[in-house]
């Protein structure tokens, strides 16, 4: 079952509203840290692991240095993301750069800063090469396609990521014969993913992969990166992933294919974001309108511009109406936004108790691509985010977009006045 408490009482977040209107998104420090270190406990027989958090699931410094304090590293994909890092002061070999489809520019940032360069297609080992240099340390993205013969992976040949695997022997190589010496290898084929097997499934793969590589290719591996993707339970039914269950799976395959053959040691390098903050993220707000017509209707204050996820996957978040947590949950309501989209939604057809006009909702599980995904749609703003401390104090770690962020880009003096 779900752990649907919230790290602050009713009484607590009306004096936070106080000082920052809602909506908001508030980050729950204690939780992230405690999270982290029973990640790390639980890793910490696998050999080298460190996590690199995903950048894009959270994007906020105050959250980076959070990460780097726990001793994790950050995955980047984008040059605004690298350049977030390196104002968090993670640099160096503290940066994986997993990027696809990478502009130059971006390359050139990635190696700037020492990051490790994890490349997405063969043809960017002379694209890298020409526009950046090449490092002497190259990680490639590995996509099993559906000819990997692994039921539990499944059928990944849809998605765009990675090389085939004849392209990982051929791209090794190349490598190989320019001179570098440090190879890493990732993959990431699971997204969301509850099911510790999956998990060690992927590692396993990559060890095999790991085995078969270093003996034709002759070469040796520093490190595999299992990407992200732990899940993390939505639903009141779910339940967390057991981090102790997927490292001892790991370090099973670990003796049994690594040890085994003499390749050890090999570092085991995650790059989670869903799992590192998103439970400890709540979206809050407040009820503006109560409205019933075919169906009921609550209307907030907060819109798919501070959370996309409802409505762009049907993505399921709890809700709590404050300070009602014990009435029975006997009316059922659509809860929405005030965007112009039907899909503008954060749950329909859901159980509350009777809501009225006034209550605050917290929208759990907003830690991970919540804010992150947000977007400027009919002129939606962004809202601020907080971060609650572990004394219980509340800093702003980021302030609510205004109409003058919204107009920023826009260009109000050269108008040409057309002749009517
Ligand atoms: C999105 C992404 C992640 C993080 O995924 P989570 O589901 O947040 O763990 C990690 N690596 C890559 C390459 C990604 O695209």
């Amino acid at each position: 079952m779900k752990d649907l408490s919230l790290p602050f009482t009713k009484e607590q977040i009306t004096g936070i509203i106080r000082e920052h209107p809602t909506p908001f998104h508030i980050y729950d420090e204690r939780g992230i840290r405690d999270n982290a270190k029973r990640l790390k406990e639980a890793f910490a027989g696998v050999e080298g692991f460190k996590e690199f958090f995903a950048v894009k699931a959270l994007p906020n410094p105050y959250i980076l240095k959070i990460m780097q304090s726990e001793g994790f590293g950050a995955d980047c994909s984008s040059l605004p993301e690298l350049l977030l890092a390196e104002k968090a002061g993670i640099v160096g070999e503290n940066i994986m750069f997993s990027s696809n489809d990478t502009p130059a520019n971006e390359f050139v940032k990635a190696r700037e800063l020492g990051g490790i360069i994890n490349l997405d297609d063969i043809t960017h080992i002379d694209f890298l090469k020409q526009n950046a240099g090449m490092p002497d340390l190259i990680c490639f993205r590995y996509n099993p396609g559906g000819e990997s013969g692994n039921a539990i992976i499944g059928k990944p040949q849809e998605a765009k990521y990675g090389f085939t695997k004849d392209q990982m022997f051929e791209g090794y190589a190349t490598c190989r014969d320019m001179g570098i010496e440090r190879f890493g290898m990732h993959t990431m084929v699971v997204s969301n993913e509850l099911n510790p097997t999956y998990l060690v499934e992927s590692a396993r793969m990559l060890f095999d992969l790991v085995v078969e590589i270093s003996e034709k290719v002759g070469i040796r591996f520093e490190f595999v990166n299992l990407g992200g993707g732990i899940g993390i339970p939505y639903r009141p039914d779910q339940d967390s992933v057991p981090y102790d269950v997927v490292a001892a799976g790991i370090q099973e395959a670990y003796a049994e294919k690594i040890e085994a053959n003499g390749l050890a040691p090999l570092k085991v390098f995650m790059e989670c974001g869903r799992a590192i903050t998103g439970p400890y993220g709540f979206l809050v707000t407040t009820v503006l309108h109560m409205k019933h017509i075919y169906k009921d209707y609550v209307g907030t204050d907060a819109c798919m511009a501070n959370l996309m996820r409802p409505g762009m996957y049907g993505a399921y978040h709890n809700i709590t109406v404050m300070g009602k947590e014990d009435q029975p949950a006997n009316f059922m309501y659509d809860v929405t936004g005030g965007l112009c989209e039907n899909n503008d939604k954060f749950a329909i057809d859901r159980m509350l108790p009777e809501v009225e006009i006034g209550d605050i909702l917290v929208i759990h599980d907003t830690g991970a691509h919540g804010y992150a995904m947000g977007f400027n749609y009919n002129g939606k703003l962004r809202s601020a985010e907080l971060l609650l401390r572990e004394d219980g104090s509340v800093t702003q770690i980021r302030r609510a977009e205004t109409v003058d962020d919204y107009f920023a880009t826009l260009d109000f003096e050269g108008l040409p006045e057309f002749p009517a």
